[in-house]
């Protein structure tokens, strides 16, 4: 694990984290999982962005529970994990430089008053302080293992909240996707055939929504299988839920096997046995 410097002292409730923090670099297996919403930390440079507390806890600042649940996949499967230290309400990582909505001012329903009327260079302190760190790292991990001739399955890890805006979401989990289905095909198959649970194809979100941005970057630009998790934020709200959904996917993940050209195309070609 690299190293990461703690910030001073958080708020209660807070997590204490900065940066981009890589978990298990050297993991063995073709998956590599990446926590774009992972921490709800604010470096104190920013102060609170004229929010309260509980604001922070909530699902605007993080995807409460994903993290733990990323950690545990890693650690069975033995996978590499990158996971951005600093709250999405500072930057989003998973958003695209232009996006509306990449410093929010608003979130779902919650002004963000110290997002509103930035200056250039303030958001370009922005991007340099934790957008840009967590993409340079997904790359030069990628590409390490891409010239290791690893194959390289990138698996993004979210939360989403039961309620929005109103609207009761039903479903525990959503796979997305977009027209690379080697990986989503598998997990909804699978997911459904167990007749538990209420699986989103495409939902709560889809790639439309401008959601799918770390996944575009760095596997679909190079044709790397890819798949995007969002777990329903109260199935993990404690230990005992994140332990068993980062049971039931690691198990699902461990079946998954890819078309062969599919899984060898960024290997390179196998050295001949020596004649015999
Ligand atoms: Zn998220």
């Amino acid at each position: 694990m690299q190293h990461v410097p703690q910030a001073a002292r958080a708020r209660e409730g807070v997590v204490e984290k900065g940066m981009v923090r890589v978990t298990n670099r050297a993991g063995n297996s073709p998956f590599l999982f990446v926590c774009d919403h992972a921490s709800n930390y604010l470096p104190p440079d920013l102060g609170t962005l004229g929010l309260r507390d509980a604001d922070m806890l909530r699902h605007i600042a993080w995807d409460p529970g994903a993290l733990p649940v990323a950690l545990k996949m890693a650690d069975m499967l033995d996978a590499a994990l990158v996971e951005a230290g600093i709250s999405r309400l500072a930057i989003d990582c998973n958003r695209p430089l232009d996006a509306p909505d990449l410093i929010p001012e608003i979130s779902e329903t919650t002004l963000i008053p110290g997002n509103a009327a930035l200056t250039d260079s303030d958001r370009a302190r922005r991007v340099a302080l934790s957008w840009r760190p967590f993409h340079d790292t997904i790359e030069a991990l990628v590409e390490e293992r891409l010239a290791a001739g690893r194959e390289t399955w990138l698996v993004s890890i979210h939360s989403f909240t039961p309620l929005y805006k109103g609207a009761a979401r039903p479903w525990e989990i959503g796979i997305l996707h977009d027209e690379d289905e080697r990986l989503s095909a598998p997990l909804i198959a699978a997911l459904r055939s167990s007749g538990r649970f209420d699986v989103g194809d495409n939902q709560p979100y889809s790639p439309a929504d401008r959601v799918y941005f770390t996944l575009e970057r760095h596997a679909r630009s190079r044709g790397l299988p890819c798949a995007m998790i969002e777990i329903r934020n109260d199935e993990i709200a404690d230990g005992g839920g994140q332990a068993r959904w980062a049971e039931l996917l690691a198990g699902l993940f461990r079946e998954i096997r890819l078309p062969e050209a599919a899984a060898t195309a960024s290997r390179p070609a196998p050295k001949t046995p020596s004649a015999s």
